[in-house]
């Protein structure tokens, strides 16, 4: 069984082409990819509302989740196995390629009193690995 399968059935979703076209390709890419990347990459093969719809059911499912970098830039991930339910992301300012840090935990805010979080999420902001060696070289 592919592993984009795999995952349809972990979360107990039907297997339809599309759904299974949008997790193989995004378990292909290490990092995150923008809904125009995606749509993009499989827009001859689905038509608009099959893939707006199966995208949705992927968020919903909790299979694949959003990134948001700021209004303009949001980008989309999968949860592959092992990865913390929440956890932290890397930003890169050199190639703006974001991606999930997904061993790395996000501790609780201290927050003053009356107040309660609904989310945390934290991004770290820096060099990539890759551009890091372009640099070296
Ligand atoms: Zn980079
Ligand atoms: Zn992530």
């Amino acid at each position: 069984m592919s592993e984009a399968r795999e995952i349809l059935r972990q979360h107990m979703l039907k297997r339809t082409n599309c759904r299974e076209g949008i997790v193989s390709l995004m378990l292909e890419n290490e990092h995150a990819l923008s809904e125009h990347e995606i749509r993009d990459r499989l827009a001859s093969s689905y038509d608009r509302t099959t893939f707006y719809r199966s995208f949705k059911t992927l968020e919903e499912s909790g299979i694949i989740h959003k990134i948001v970098l700021d209004s303009q830039k949001v980008r989309y991930a999968i949860a592959r196995r092992g990865y913390i339910n929440s956890h932290a992301h890397f930003h890169c300012n050199s190639c703006s390629s974001v991606r999930c840090l997904g061993s790395a935990s996000i501790q609780p805010v201290e927050l003053p009193e009356g107040y309660r979080a609904s989310e945390t999420e934290v991004i770290v902001h820096g060099i990539c690995r890759n551009c890091n060696e372009n640099v070296k070289s």
